[in-house]
Formats: structure tokens, C-alpha cells, sequence
């Protein structure tokens, strides 16, 4: 058995090496710190999370609940005294049945592998965060992931059908459908997505699954001017037929990406777009409509991949950004959704606010859903530029409020964010979703402090 030095502790696989559990601290976020005194347990089973739960109950002891630690928001990250309970190791593959189209697995199951099991089937689990390799299904409907084919099929809330659950205290429960329909409601999943761990440890999850699409072709865009990029993204959502990925990157971003290795951007341009097509039977078709919008739109070079392999290279540079940003530096990363014409507004008063700072700014992201990340180089060590760097993200968030957008598409609040969802919720909302977790989590123990929990 491991398990501190402690005899009141359950019988469950405690974290006894400080190394390791110094690991298990923290997740992906800006500037995170783990503190001291925490635990670590990283379940085997139910059995085990429904005895953390028990005692934690008991002895009023806050629970953590953890996957892949990717996490952007500080939602994974251990707080004073409490329990991180890591669910990585619940990850099995229960079933993927084409008949029914649904599919059930762990919630530690990593997602890359999720949804190559799936494939496996010929079916396709859509949901896609650039994490997939590393983040797990659990934290991917505690923290509501996007990714990047939102543009087409929609968000990880889409694809919840059900969830097995266990609850503070011990009580497990099962909600939603393992059919094709329910209308026995309400149901409380979707109570559940998003929920960033402050409800119930997730346990199962069963996903919907859909016939797999053709393999994805990519064009590549780029544009003189962000209007021309804008106008396209624009022209793109009205197509009958849109595009399954639909990804903008500024000139900040491109210069980043080029100065890790030549990806083939060309020099100066003011903004470019990723597309790709997969409808089955109309992928070349799709995508030579999409490149004629792109150069209709103002596109100074618009690049079409013949085939995967070539669709590759051209999204390689998307996909290497958070390597190229973080080769720049320590980033405070917003995640901020805005109506989708609005986003040359964001982008550009975006860019006067970080100036006016004094703080550096890349804009990139999920063009086709108006979801940016602008990316602040901020050093967590310089504490005048942390602050400044605070102060930016706050203008920015009130600027992305005042569009009409939300200060999170797909990251979730976390206890990064926190401080700044007043800002979003008024407090009628507020109230009504902490007296909705007090039915569940009345002592308040399931990761306090992150999102709407947080006082
Ligand atoms: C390089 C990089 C790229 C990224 N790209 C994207 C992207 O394209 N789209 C996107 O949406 N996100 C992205 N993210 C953010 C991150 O990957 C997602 O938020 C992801 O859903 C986190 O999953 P995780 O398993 O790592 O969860 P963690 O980071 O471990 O936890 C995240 C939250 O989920 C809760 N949680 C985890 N497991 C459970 C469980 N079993 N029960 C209850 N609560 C649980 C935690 O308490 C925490 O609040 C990216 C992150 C990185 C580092």
C-alpha cells in the first residue's frame, strides 16, 4: 500500500514520492503554482474515488479533480490542504458501437486515442483540441473543449449523451441516455459539461459518434489587410457547406511560427487562414470553392493541398504555434468568443489595449467561431509586468464582453479567470449556481475556488 504516514487515510493509491506528487501540482496554466500541502491519489476505480469522496466528506477535505493537466485556467491546479484526485488511469475503452452510434469510455482515456478507436470503427468523435494528445476525455466535459473543427460539428457539449458520476460524499450517479433517444428528463448532463470539477469526479462518459467523414484537404490563404480575412471567414460561415476547420492567424503569430522553422508562410502579410473541406464525396470540389472565396475576399496567395499529405504541411505551422509562442516566452493565453463579425474589432482594439500596456500580443485561433487566443507575453517573474499584463487581460475581456462575446470559448474560468466572471455574470446567475452546487456539494469541497465557486 502507498499511502503518507498517515492511519486515518483510505486504503487507496496515494502519491508518497514528493517528486511525483510535485508533478501531479500543477496544470498548463500561466504562472501555476502548486502549494505544499497537498495529496495526491490516482484512482484505480470507482471503488477508490467513491472512498476519497467519503472521506473527504468526513473530514471536510477539498477535492481536486485532475486528467491530463493541460488545462489552461488553473482548474487542475492543487489548492492548500486538498486532495488531487487524478482520474489518468481510468482509462478504458468500453465500448463504440456503430449500431447505436454512441461510444463509452473512462475518463482518463487520452482523446488522440479516444478518437482513434473510434476511427478504428470508421466512426468519428469530432471534438479536437490541439491537447488531444494529452488531454483526457474527463477534463475535455469538465472544461466543455472546443478545438479545431468547432467551425462544422460543434463543441464537446455536443457529443455528451451521458455521464456516470460520483458525487460528494460517495453517491454515484448515472445521468442522460445510453439510447438513441430520452425524453425522460430533465438531464442533468449538461448540468454536468463544464462544470470544471466543481459538481461530481466524472467516471464514465458515453459520446456520440457519427459516420467518419473524407480524409480533410487544406488550403492556406493570405491576406494583405485583416478586413480581406475577415470578409472571407465571413463569406466561408454562409457557404452552404462550410468548412470543418477554419483557423486565423495574425501577422504576430505567423512571424512566431516562421521563426521556430520555415513553415511556408510568406513574409508580411497581415493575416492568414487555414481551411479544410471533408465532406465525404466533395472534398476537392469544397475546397476549390473555398480557395475562389479566399481570393475573392482579397487574398495576396492562396495555396490548395492535393493530397493528406500536403494538407499536412500546411496546417503543421497551426499546429506548432503554442510551441513557436512559448519559445518567445512565458503566455498569458485569453480564450475570448466574440460574434463573428466583430472579430477585426477585437483584434484590433485587442492590439491598442496590449499597447497601450506596453505588453506584447499575438492573435490566433478558431477564426470560423470568432473564438481568439490572444496570446500576452508576460514574464512571471517580472511582477511590474505581470501587472500590466493583468490589467491588458482585463480591458480585454471587458472589450470582448462589450462586442457581445464571452471571456471563455472553450478553456473554461478555472481560478485564472475567476476574478473576472462578475464582470460576465450578474448576480442573479451567480446566486442560482452556487445554490444549484450547494444540492450537491453542500460543504463546498469540490474544487473550490475555481470559476463560479470561487467568492
Ligand atoms: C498546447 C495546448 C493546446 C490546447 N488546445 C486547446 C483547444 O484547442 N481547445 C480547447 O478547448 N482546449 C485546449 N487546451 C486546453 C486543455 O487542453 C483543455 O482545457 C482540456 O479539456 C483539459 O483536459 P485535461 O484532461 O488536461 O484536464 P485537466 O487540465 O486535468 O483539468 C481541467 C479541468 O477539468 C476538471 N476535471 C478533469 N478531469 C475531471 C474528472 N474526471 N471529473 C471532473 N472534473 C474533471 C479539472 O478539475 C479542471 O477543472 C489546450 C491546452 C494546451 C496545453
Amino acid at each position: 500500500m502507498t499511502r503518507p504516514n498517515r492511519p486515518d487515510l483510505p486504503d487507496v493509491p496515494w502519491i508518497v514520492d514528493a517528486d511525483v506528487r510535485a508533478g501531479y501540482g500543477v496544470d498548463a496554466s500561466f504562472g501555476a503554482q502548486a502549494p505544499t500541502d497537498f495529496e495526491v491519489v490516482r484512482a484505480r476505480d470507482e471503488a477508490d474515488v467513491v472512498e476519497v469522496l467519503r472521506y473527504a466528506a468526513a473530514t471536510g477535505t477539498p477535492i481536486v479533480p485532475q486528467g491530463g493537466r493541460t488545462g489552461l485556467v488553473g482548474g487542475a491546479t492543487a489548492t492548500p490542504g486538498a486532495i488531487v484526485l487524478s482520474t489518468l488511469g481510468l482509462n478504458d475503452i468500453v465500448d463504440v458501437d456503430p449500431v447505436q452510434g454512441l461510444a463509452v469510455a473512462g475518463p482518463g482515456v487520452i482523446v488522440e486515442e479516444f478518437k482513434k478507436a473510434c476511427a478504428a470503427e470508421e466512426l468519428f468523435y469530432p471534438p479536437d483540441p490541439a491537447s488531444a494528445a494529452s488531454c483526457t476525455l474527463g477534463g475535455n466535459v469538465a472544461t466543455n473543449a472546443g478545438g479545431l473543427c468547432c467551425v462544422k460539428y460543434g463543441v464537446t457539449a455536443d457529443y455528451i449523451a451521458g455521464l456516470r458520476v460520483v458525487l460528494p460524499g460517495g453517491a454515484v450517479m448515472t445521468t442522460g441516455r445510453r439510447t438513441a433517444k430520452n425524453s425522460v428528463g430533465p438531464d442533468l448532463t449538461g448540468l454536468l459539461v463544464g462544470s470544471e470539477g466543481t459538481i461530481g469526479v466524472i467516471m464514465q462518459v458515453v459520446t456520440k459518434v457519427i459516420p467518419a467523414p473524407d480524409p480533410a484537404l487544406t488550403a492556406l490563404g493570405t491576406f494583405p489587410t485583416l478586413t480581406a480575412a475577415a470578409e472571407a471567414i465571413v463569406a466561408l460561415r454562409r457557404d452552404p457547406h462550410p468548412p470543418c476547420l477554419l483557423e486565423f492567424l495574425d501577422e504576430a503569430s505567423i512571424a512566431a511560427i516562421q521563426s521556430l522553422a520555415d513553415y511556408g508562410f510568406p513574409q508580411g502579410c497581415a493575416a492568414a487562414l487555414l481551411v479544410q473541406a471533408d465532406r465525404p464525396g466533395h472534398v476537392t470540389q469544397d475546397l476549390a470553392r473555398y480557395a475562389a472565396m479566399l481570393t475573392q475576399a482579397g487574398a495576396d496567395e492562396v495555396a490548395v493541398a492535393d493530397d493528406a499529405q500536403e494538407a499536412d504541411a500546411l496546417l503543421a505551422g497551426r499546429r506548432a504555434l503554442h510551441v513557436a509562442l512559448e519559445a518567445q516566452g512565458p503566455q498569458l493565453i485569453e480564450d475570448m468568443c466574440v460574434p463573428i463579425r466583430a472579430l477585426p474589432q477585437l483584434v484590433t482594439r485587442g492590439r491598442e489595449i496590449t499597447a497601450a500596456h506596453g505588453i506584447e500580443v499575438t492573435m490566433s485561433g478558431h477564426g470560423g467561431d470568432g473564438n481568439l487566443h490572444p496570446s500576452l507575453g508576460v514574464d512571471p517573474r517580472d511582477p511590474d509586468q505581470v501587472e500590466r499584463g493583468w490589467r491588458a487581460f482585463g480591458e480585454m475581456v471587458d472589450l470582448a464582453l462589450e462586442l457581445g462575446g464571452t471571456l471563455s470559448g472553450e478553456h473554461g474560468v478555472g481560478r485564472l479567470k475567476a476574478p473576472f466572471l462578475r464582470r460576465q455574470f450578474d448576480n442573479a446567475q451567480l446566486q442560482r449556481l452556487r445554490a444549484i452546487k450547494a444540492v450537491f456539494d453542500p460543504a463546498g469541497l469540490m474544487n473550490p475556488g475555481a470559476s463560479y465557486s470561487a467568492p
